[in-house]
């Protein structure tokens, strides 16, 4: 209900920060427009939610990485699911990244119009260029000093050491659970940090809408809306054509069916906008409607909840693209397999519950010099793509599950087959 509650909230914000916008824009008084407004009460809402959550950007890739790769000795231990499923997720997840880069290029959501006007005036960022030289950016990964990559914001420097340390600690072994403990307990109060900001993210949200659209007018509206529509289309590209297909051709099972068995996962995963909270429903399904075997999806779905994002990877692929396109800012090869490669880490690091996939957007962002305040038009519209991103980062725990299962015969399809008792499975 709590949950639910905060989807109204960001709605109603949503809603009415374009809506107060747009009135904005008519307004001629520069004192009220510009002064009070644009540059005071919105600015300070906005740019006060989006400076915390640049805070946090830091601190929470460097801990959920330095965990999530500490806890690698589990697919150690699991050997031949481990790597398997290892391998699928991060597999999908390339290729998901891979679909949202190419979609945006169709798309094109952020052409024609110049944000760079705006966030320069009201948070006065700049536009940086992009790097040209692969190696100077592949050696920029290795930092010299790890407060230096904190200080200046070096989020790829952050992450090479996080997975350094994370996978030492793993070779370390018992001796270094006091440390993989704090790192756990570190990872589960930055994340309710994360709540706690997000709370604000009503009036963030409506403040950054109501100043972009006040100085834009009608003209946002437009790539907004195509930046919103193609993302959840591309979504909905990789469940119905990548996942089927994998569905179809490796797993040899019927689409058919498991569409039809996970919509009560669906509705879970979309009204929460959290992995996390459909675990309960996902992993109860898997064992009594899809037949697989406890010994398989107790490891896979919740590894996948933690570790397989592909949902917030195609969102953060299109927001790149749309981003670069707002500031006319040309991406090339080099920018393009960077995005890939952190936003595949970026996927590993997010944490199963919403909103999480837009702050680590920005360690994205940061990795191919794109300005971070452009987040501000994004996070507006956030979390009507969390909803839709949700199902497909738990559409894809399944598929692998299923593909796992079935390689180590440990699916009954006798039970996945069986569409007579649907109706109770949600209880
Ligand atoms: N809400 C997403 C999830 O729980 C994570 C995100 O992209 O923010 O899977």
């Amino acid at each position: 209900m709590k949950k639910l509650k905060l989807t109204t909230k960001t709605l109603i914000a949503l809603v009415s920060g374009i809506i107060f916008g747009l009135l904005l824009s008519l307004v001629d008084s520069t004192f009220i427009k510009q002064t009070l407004l644009i540059d005071g009460i919105l600015k300070l809402m906005g740019t006060g939610f989006l400076n915390a959550i640049k805070l946090l950007i830091g601190p929470l890739v460097f801990v959920s990485i330095v965990y999530a790769t500490s806890s690698l000795k589990e697919i150690q231990k699991i050997g031949r699911i481990g790597l398997k499923t290892f391998c699928f997720y991060i597999g999908t997840t390339g290729l998901a990244i891979t679909l949202a880069l190419i979609m945006a290029n169709i798309i094109n959501p952020g052409k024609g119009v110049d944000i760079s006007l705006l966030t320069q005036a009201t948070t006065g960022a700049t536009v940086t260029t992009n790097s040209v030289n692969i190696i100077d950016t592949l050696l920029s990964i290795i930092p010299t000093n790890i407060f230096v990559a904190f200080s200046e914001g070096n989020v790829l420097g952050i992450i090479f050491f996080a997975i350094l340390l994370g996978i030492s600690m793993t070779l370390v072994g018992e001796k270094a659970q006091p440390l993989v403990n704090l790192f756990e307990i570190g990872n589960e109060v930055l994340l309710k940090v994360v709540s706690v900001v997000m709370k604000f993210a009503p009036f963030g949200i409506f403040a950054l809408l109501a100043s972009n659209f006040a100085t834009f007018g009608y003209t946002a509206l437009v790539p907004l809306a195509k930046y919103v529509i193609g993302t959840i289309f591309t979504l909905g590209l990789h469940l119905l054509l990548i996942y089927m297909s994998m569905l179809i051709f490796i797993g040899k099972l019927n689409p058919m069916i498991f569409l039809k068995k996970f919509m009560p996962i669906f509705s879970v995963c979309f009204s929460t906008a959290s992995s996390s909270a459909s675990l309960p429903v996902s992993l109860k399904t898997s064992e009594e409607q899809f037949g697989v075997d406890p010994s398989v999806c107790s490891f896979t779905l919740p590894l996948g909840s933690t570790i397989n994002m592909d949902g917030t990877a195609i969102m953060q692929g299109f927001a790149v693209v749309f981003i670069a396109q707002m500031y006319g800012i040309s991406l090339g090869m080099n920018d393009y397999i960077m995005v890939i490669i952190t936003a595949v880490l970026a996927s590993v690091g997010t944490a199963s519950v919403p909103g999480v996939g837009a702050v680590m957007l920005t360690m994205v962002l940061a990795s191919v010099n794109l300005p971070l305040d452009a987040v501000a038009l994004i996070i507006g519209v956030d979390h009507i793509i969390d909803m839709c991103r949700t199902p497909v980062n738990v559409a894809g725990d399944h598929i692998c599950t299923l593909i796992v299962a079935k390689t180590e015969n440990a699916l009954d399809k006798t039970i996945y087959n069986n569409v007579e008792n649907l109706t109770d499975q949600a209880a």
